[in-house]
């Protein structure tokens, strides 16, 4: 069992920076939750605070109902890996992996079959003699995680932990740590930039801006209902285009295209009815045949889609810029003009920059 719960969590440093805001999470057992967002946005200062190595500045922090708030690192039964593997240079894998069981004064025989298991759990079998230099940066990835999953602590921490590797490895690294959280069963907290990783890892995704929870929820949830524009943003690739139209009666007008409103969106934005607001359409949530009118820039062909960068060009000379991402394989020019539907809309305020929702929704 590993419940935790973060309550209220703040951080501010001593140089007085505020890293993190009154962090609410209650992560259940079993759970893969990943902390996402850019760079700077206190992520790992939260994975830090929850590991032991930061002091928490207010809020509590609870494991299987016990307040460890105060705890020190090493008794909280929970094991990090890094970024950058910290690997003991001048000891084999096998005694990497050993290591913090021996520091513990473990029985050889338990250290032995526990350090076997795991590198057979991670197809380091063949490796275990070798020196973290003789490995590859996905090979020594694995040792760091070989040397949490020996511990077999209640809490897996893990910060950035394919950032050093390039894009192929980081993938097939990636599967594998969803498949060592299936074969584990265990708690696990993620801190990643990468809106990908969040997407396809995560039970529950937290996304972050400048110290502040933005939204939490399902990588469904939060690629299908953002709650605000940073989330709307910063979730999905290539990212969502805004366009800020006005509501009129029963359409939506800004200087390059005018929409027509179902009575569902009428119903919807009727308080808004005169007032501009942003509304947010994925590349993927468009297809050809609307009313839009986009002149082409790019065509990159992905395959299966077709990749139109270009802009949508408004009475008064403005130029909105616009991703669409086609289904098909489509040849445009640059110069070309397409029209497009959007399938899909997303609204939100303005000033708030939350989405705009009915009740309940
Ligand atoms: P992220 O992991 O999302 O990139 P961090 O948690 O590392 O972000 O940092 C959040 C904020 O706290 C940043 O503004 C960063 O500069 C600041 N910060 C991080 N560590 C320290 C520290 N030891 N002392 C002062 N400020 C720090």
């Amino acid at each position: 069992m590993a419940n935790i719960s973060l309550q209220h969590l703040d951080k501010i440093y001593d140089n007085h920076v505020q890293a993190v805001y009154d962090f609410n999470l209650e992560v259940k057992d079993g759970e893969f939750i990943v902390l996402v967002g850019p760079s700077g946005c206190g992520k790992s200062t939260t994975l830090r605070m929850v590991a032991g190595l930061e002091d928490i500045s207010g809020g509590r922090l609870l494991l299987d109902g016990e307040d460890i708030t105060a705890a020190p690192a090493k008794d909280r039964d929970m094991a990090m890996v890094f970024q950058n593997y910290a690997l003991y240079g001048h000891m084999t894998v096998y005694e990497n992996m050993a290591f913090s069981l021996t520091l513990r004064k473990e029985d050889p025989n338990v250290i032995h079959k526990k350090v076997l298991a795991a590198a057979e759990i991670l197809g380091l079998t063949d490796q275990l003699n070798k020196k973290p230099k003789q490995l590859s940066g996905g090979q020594r990835q694995r040792v760091a995680m070989g040397r949490a999953i020996v511990r077999s602590p209640k809490v897996f921490l893990f910060d950035e932990p394919l950032s050093n590797l390039d894009a192929k490895l980081r993938g097939a690294t990636r599967r594998e740590i969803l498949l060592l959280h299936k074969r584990l069963n265990a708690t696990m907290l993620y801190v990643t930039h990468d809106q990908t990783e969040a997407l396809t890892l995560a039970d529950r995704i937290v996304c972050m801006s400048m110290g502040h929870v933005q939204q939490i929820g399902t990588p469904l949830e939060l690629y299908d209902t953002p709650s605000n524009l940073f989330v709307a943003s910063f979730i999905g690739l290539p990212p969502m285009n805004f366009f800020t139209v006005k509501v009129e009666g029963a359409c939506l007008a800004c200087a390059g295209f005018s929409l027509a409103l179902d009575e569902k969106e009428k119903a919807l934005l009727a308080p808004y009815r005169g007032k501009e607001i942003v509304l947010g359409v994925r590349p993927e949530n468009m297809a050809e045949g609307g009313d839009v009118c986009v002149r082409v820039f790019s065509n990159e062909n992905l395959g299966m889609n077709t990749l139109v960068h270009g802009h949508i060009m408004a009475d008064n000379g403005d130029k909105m810029p616009i991703t669409c991402k086609l289904r098909g394989w489509y040849d445009f020019k640059a110069g070309d003009t397409v029209k497009v539907a959007f399938l899909k809309k997303h609204f939100f305020d303005q000033k708030t920059t939350n989405a705009i929702r009915a009740k309940g929704e």
